[in-house]
């Protein structure tokens, strides 16, 4: 339920941390824009926009100028700041209320030539409607309950019944100068009784001259219409019961996920998958007319961005055969590019289609997957889908939902101005991407998730140890944020511990696409002397262990069906062996070799296997080599030489004398990634060591 969080207390405590600088009005401007933000039943993920109208005085000329100060773009309401609300000169601006006609362009153009700070983020798209009202306070959500009364055949009726006669209301307008007078010309026929605007299929306007009753009357409508649907929910809906038993995350995101890939000569375009198993949303799942309301459009056009206009409904059926999986998707695809055809002429310039890959997938006893090109645009979809589904629940016990028509929606999708929200960064090589890397709690397995993090991909390091995993943790997040990686802890000794450790990546990120088996130890002991029981265990760990994690892997990168790569870590050691490191070299020359009959098994799949023989790889303080840390002083020793001198003894002998760090493995990772014609090979990281060279 929607409720009022407005805390007087609060409210002057962002009055005296920001309203020295920013004066009052901005600062509890701030305050009710963050209340509103914090309520996913008012906005989702940068959806919304609030302003203030003020004065600020002038650095240079000394004079007092009036603002509007109007969300920015790129911005969310929940943690809005000042530099979140850039200041407008308001005067131009309400000379364009009442022009013949203004081109969206102009419009942006104009709106930024009045910004005070010309370094700000451009003002929202609805500035216009901001400037137009008189009052100094102005709130605009998609509230839920608002999108499930207007989207109905009798939205108009709904909203008069719920809310009152204190509130106008518009029909679907497209968000600019239009839209804008539209407002206008409602609140000034209707007079200062209006409190509210209503904007069918979009959202509601409320407005004050305090930042207080402005925010409290968004609310108040909100819970007003909230409770009016309830009241009103009476539809009930036949819901069929699940057939056989509901698929685990684990086994159907990469099957999920793979069939909404997108082929390509450099290798798929991947996503990744968030899953939501709610219990309400398992039930919208199984309702009779599941598929029906997927194929209906969003709650408010903005959303067409995140989640596309319709949902995939995937079925019993499809979840049984991959073949009716990819043929579902294909549909979807099909009806996306009939939908582009249809609408094309719409717009200004014929515009490049955007790829009509589904983003949300309601699945039949499981809930919904949503995908993006990485984790916070899929964890965006699924919020903005589970949103989604139940207001479509609610409207369809209410009465009946009913859309915006697809050519609006199109409209929206292809308005440049909607478009320039997402950013026109360059997509990086390995986004939508999933690692696994083992031994990803020492120096090479950090180095290795850097390099891929670097590239885009998402990873999840596993290790033995927990403690090390921290290390690793603050360091990768201090680089990359947090939400492209995660860790797990595993023994790669152990088959169930391993298979567990898969099935967590897939649950978290939708499959796995690169796997680097690189967890290692060593033993520093001539053949002679060997403890057999020391032998066994390197054995286990780097030949065995690397066996059990490319083997738990490979169902999954055969469900995906989008090929892959797996890269081993080898050792300098294989092709140039040094006495005294038998069991070391003898397990490696193992995996080298494994890695040879994997990439003649897996090449029917399109999955490369490579391998890189590193020379010796210390890390730093931070992130040590626990391996170096265990048998560098042996291995010193063993060659009748200082412990001390271990690190600038490799690099000495090395053909470039340079130390091999942590980021050159990496990168030889990411080139094998990036390779996809290249499979059986074996890279040597190490400097230069002529005795390594093939023979
Ligand atoms: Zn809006």
């Amino acid at each position: 339920m929607v409720a009022n969080l407005y805390d007087a207390g609060e409210a002057r405590d962002f009055v005296a941390r920001l309203g020295p600088d920013c004066g009052e009005d901005l600062a509890l401007r701030v305050y009710t824009s963050q209340l509103i933000g914090r309520d996913p039943g008012l906005v989702l993920h940068g959806g919304g926009n609030t302003s203030v109208k003020t004065a600020v005085r002038d650095a240079v000329t000394g004079e007092d100028l009036e603002v509007l100060c109007v969300k920015g773009s790129g911005w969310d309401l929940a943690t809005i700041e000042p530099a979140g609300l850039p200041a407008v000169r308001l005067e131009p601006l309400r000379r364009l209320r009442g022009v013949a006609r203004l081109a969206d362009e102009e419009m942006v153009h104009r709106v930024r030539a009045g910004l005070l700070d010309p370094a700000a983020p451009t003002p929202s798209v609805e500035t216009l409607l901001h400037a137009f009202l008189p009052h100094r306070f102005i709130d605009h959500t998609h509230a839920d309950a608002i999108c499930v009364l207007t989207n109905q055949p009798d939205g108009e009726a709904l909203i008069r019944d719920a809310l009152g006669d204190r509130v106008a209301i518009l029909p679907w307008i497209m968000p600019g100068h239009p839209l804008a007078e539209a407002v206008a010309d409602a609140f000034e026929a209707m007079g200062p009784s209006c409190e509210a605007v209503v904007l069918l299929h979009h959202g509601i306007f409320t407005f004050a001259d305090d930042a207080e009753s402005s925010y409290v009357r968004m609310v108040e409508h909100c819970a007003r219409a909230e409770r009016f649907a309830a009241t009103r929910a009476v539809r009930s809906v036949h819901v069929v019961p699940a057939a056989g038993a509901c698929a685990s995350a684990a086994d159907l995101l990469p099957r999920l996920r793979g069939a909404v890939a997108i082929g390509g000569e450099d290798g798929p375009r991947r996503f990744v998958a968030d899953a939501r198993t709610a219990g309400d949303l398992v039930a919208f799942s199984l309702r009779e007319d599941a598929a029906a309301l997927c194929a209906t459009g969003p709650l408010t056009p903005d959303h067409v961005l995140r989640t596309k206009s319709s949902y995939l409904f995937v079925g019993a059926e499809e979840l049984r055969d991959p073949a009716a999986l990819r043929a579902a998707v294909a549909r979807y695809v099909d009806s996306y590019r009939g939908y582009f055809d249809a609408c094309r002429h719409r717009a200004a310039k014929t515009p490049t289609m955007l790829d009509p890959q589904p983003r949300v997938a309601v699945v039949e006893g499981f809930g919904v997957c949503a995908f993006g090109d990485d984790a916070k645009a899929a964890r965006i979809a699924a919020d903005i889908a589970e949103h989604t589904l139940r207001g479509k629940a609610l409207a369809a016990a209410v009465g009946a939902y009913r859309a915006l028509p697809a050519e609006d929606l199109f409209d929206m999708e292809y308005w440049s101005l909607e478009q320039a929200k997402l950013g026109k960064a360059a997509r990086p090589s390995l986004a939508g991407q999933v690692a696994l890397v083992t031994g990803g709690g020492g120096a090479i397995g950090c180095g290795i998730a850097d390099e891929l993090l670097r590239a885009g991909a998402h990873v999840v390091l596993a290790d033995l140890s927990a403690e090390r995993l921290d290390a690793v943790r603050r360091r990768l997040a201090g680089a990359h944020g947090a939400s492209r990686f995660a860790t797990e802890t595993v023994d790669v000794t152990d088959e169930a511990s391993v298979a567990d450790c898969v099935a967590r990546t897939c649950a978290r990120f939708g499959g796995i696409d690169i796997v680097v088996p690189n967890a290692g130890i060593a033993h520093v002991s001539t053949i002679e002397d060997m403890d057999p029981a020391a032998f066994r265990r390197v054995v286990d760990v780097n030949l065995t262990g690397t066996l059990l994690t490319i083997r738990a892997v490979i169902p999954v990168l055969r469900s995906q069906g989008t090929g892959g790569a797996i890269v081993l870590q080898g050792s300098k050691n294989v092709p140039a062996p040094g006495a005294g490191f038998g069991a070391y070299s003898a397990s490696k020359a193992g995996a080298t070799q494994l890695a040879r009959i994997a990439a003649l098994e897996l090449a029917p799949i399109g999955v490369t296997v490579n391998t890189v023989h590193a020379d010796a790889v210390f890390g730093d303080d931070e992130v040590p080599s626990g391996l170096w840390a265990e048998v560098g002083p042996d291995r010193m020793r063993a060659r009748g030489l200082d412990p001390d001198g271990l690190r600038a003894f490799y690099r000495d002998r090395s053909l470039l004398g340079r130390s091999v760090r942590p980021a050159d493995v990496g990168r030889a990772v990411v080139f094998f990634v990036q390779a996809t014609r290249t499979t059986g090979a074996a890279l040597p990281v190490d400097a230069g060591v002529a005795e390594a060279f093939p023979r």
